[in-house]
């Protein structure tokens, strides 16, 4: 057994990853062709090293952090702090970092999945029983088919069924006309049918007139779930149109972590919360956000911040932890890139991810591929490659 007192957080690394996406990824305020991570690894003194990950949609298309900026708070403002600090009390570091750390929720949620991966290593669990014990092994993967063709979008979904990956689908709507974009919805929901679950998420693109119209014709054509119709800071429009009671709404970028999730819970503003770890400011708090609406009698729904795999193994060690997950998740991140950076991929199967059993997050890193990705790798690193 460690003596805890004497192990401490010795050095924080951080590494910006940019790898490809296997197709355009569009939504409402971007349209994606790479993924950049950033990876952070923290060195304790007792020689074992944490993993974790922050990751945005778009650069700073999203919200206020981008991989770049991430990268600066932690190496500039983080480390400074976190080094020298006991390695063993995950909880009490991220105390500190938010005494002196305003905001900045992707960051630390990188920082505290590190210190989670390696007090799991040390003692032996994985995190999602040092987060109070996991309630199911696997959990439900949606697809996003945001392809923005819907022939292709069509034949992307069938094949996702015929393989059994995935049998519920998000598309990414708002940015063309509303008539245009709810075509296109019906178009896929009549082709797939009773086989699979057909959502929306419209990224804040309508304004509130627009979506009361969008969630009638959403309603008509079999749409199951409208995700973040309207602009995040708006609580009281979402809650006039959760009251219209036509379809589900879903609140995404409105969730900014657990004082966010009682307000909309308080406002009845919400009947699904995509619960992120990255947006709630880590794996605490974001169960601190599914606590808060599963006691609003508020449904769950594990979301994405399209994560490579250390984020997205880390939002499933949190989520299986949930009280309830009616509505799965979409922790599909991984596959959206063509570059495995793991020595074992992710388990999808079944129409779901498997949570790992081994300790800490339970995955290891392949060094050579991640030496190959890394953005700073050196002109005769990158020659070899190409050699
Ligand atoms: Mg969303």
């Amino acid at each position: 057994m460690t003596d805890s007192a004497n192990c401490r957080i010795s050095g924080i690394e951080t590494i910006l990853i940019d790898l490809p996406t296997i197709r355009p990824h569009v939504l409402a305020m971007a349209t994606m062709h790479a993924q950049t991570i950033c990876l952070v690894r923290v060195t304790c003194s007792d020689g074992i090293v944490g993993l974790g990950e922050a990751t945005t949609i778009g650069g700073l298309a999203y919200g206020p952090e981008s991989p770049e900026t991430i990268k600066t708070a932690i190496d500039t403002y983080f480390a400074p702090l976190l080094c020298g600090q006991e390695a063993t009390r995950p909880a009490t570091a991220m105390a500190l970092l938010a005494r002196h750390v305003v905001g900045n929720h992707f960051a630390k949620c990188a920082i505290e999945t590190a210190l989670l991966d390696a007090q799991g290593k040390r003692l032996g669990l994985p995190v999602s029983e040092l987060l109070g014990g996991r309630r199911v092994e696997a959990l439900p993967v949606l697809w996003t088919l945001a392809s923005g063709d819907t022939s292709r979008d069509i034949a992307e979904a069938e094949q996702m069924l015929g393989v059994r990956r995935h049998n519920a689908f998000k598309l990414k709507i708002g940015k063309r006309p509303l008539a245009q974009d709810v075509a296109h919805v019906g178009a896929i929901k009549q082709a797939l049918g009773d086989r699979a679950s057909v959502r929306v998420d419209v990224n804040m693109a309508w304004d509130e007139p627009t979506a009361r119209r969008g969630l009638a014709m959403l309603a008509e054509v079999g749409c199951d779930l409208v995700e973040q119709p309207i602009v995040r800071h708006n609580r009281t429009g979402m809650a006039r149109l959760v009251a219209l009671g036509l379809i589900p709404i879903m609140a995404d970028e409105s969730l900014t972590g657990p004082a966010s999730a009682m307000d909309f819970a308080r406002a009845a503003a919400a009947d699904v919360f995509a619960v992120k770890i990255e947006q709630s400011g880590g794996l605490d708090a974001a169960r601190a956000v599914a606590q808060i609406g599963d006691a609003a009698g508020i449904g769950l729904y594990g979301g994405t911040m399209l994560e490579g795999a250390i984020g997205t193994i880390a939002s499933a060690h949190a989520f299986s932890t949930f009280p309830s997950l009616q509505w799965g998740t979409e922790l599909f991140g991984p596959l959206l890139l063509t570059e495995e950076i793991l020595e074992e991929p992710l388990t999808y199967r079944e129409f779901t991810l498997e949570v790992p059993q081994g300790p800490g997050l339970g995955i290891a890193l392949d060094e050579d591929r991640l030496a190959r990705f890394r953005r700073d790798r050196t002109t005769s690193q990158f020659a070899l490659q190409g050699a």
